[in-house]
C-alpha cells in the first residue's frame, strides 16, 4: 500500500507517532486526537483495509494485534479498571483510516458505548 497510506507511512517512520509498543508484526502508538485519557492505536504493520479483510486473510495476525492490545493494556495500567478496545469498520462504523486499527481507550469512565 505504501505511500498512499497514512499508516503504513507510520510504520515506515515516513510520519513521527508516539509509539508504545512494536513488535515484529505490529505497532501501538498514541492517537493523535485522544477521546479518552489513554488512546492507543494497534494496528498490523501489513496493510490490511479493515479488522474484516485482516481476520479472513491472516488470523494469526489479528490474533498477534489483540496480544499487542492486551500487553498495551496492562503496560498503561488499565485492566484492573477496565477499557474499551474497537474497530470502527466502514462508513456505518465510522472508520477514517483505512488500515485496520484497534482503539484501546481507558484511563476514566468510558460511559454508555454508543450515543443515542
Ligand atoms: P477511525 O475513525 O477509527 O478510522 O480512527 C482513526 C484515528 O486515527 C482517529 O482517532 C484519529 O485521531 C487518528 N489519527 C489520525 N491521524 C493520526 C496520526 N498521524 N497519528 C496518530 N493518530 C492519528
Ligand atoms: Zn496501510
Amino acid at each position: 500500500m505504501g505511500t498512499d497510506c497514512l499508516f503504513c507511512r507510520i510504520v515506515a517512520g515516513e510520519i513521527p507517532a508516539t509509539i508504545v509498543r512494536e513488535t515484529a508484526t505490529t505497532l501501538a502508538f498514541r492517537d493523535i486526537d485522544p477521546k479518552a485519557p489513554t488512546h492507543v492505536l494497534v494496528i498490523p504493520k501489513e496493510h490490511y483495509a479493515d479488522v474484516v479483510t485482516l481476520a479472513e486473510g491472516d488470523p494469526g495476525l489479528a490474533g498477534e494485534l489483540l496480544g499487542t492490545a492486551a500487553v498495551v493494556a496492562e503496560e498503561e495500567g488499565l485492566t484492573v479498571d477496565g477499557f474499551r478496545l474497537m474497530f470502527n469498520t466502514g462508513p456505518y462504523g465510522g472508520q477514517e483510516v483505512f488500515h485496520v486499527h484497534a482503539h484501546l481507550l481507558g484511563g476514566a469512565p468510558l460511559g454508555p458505548m454508543l450515543c443515542r
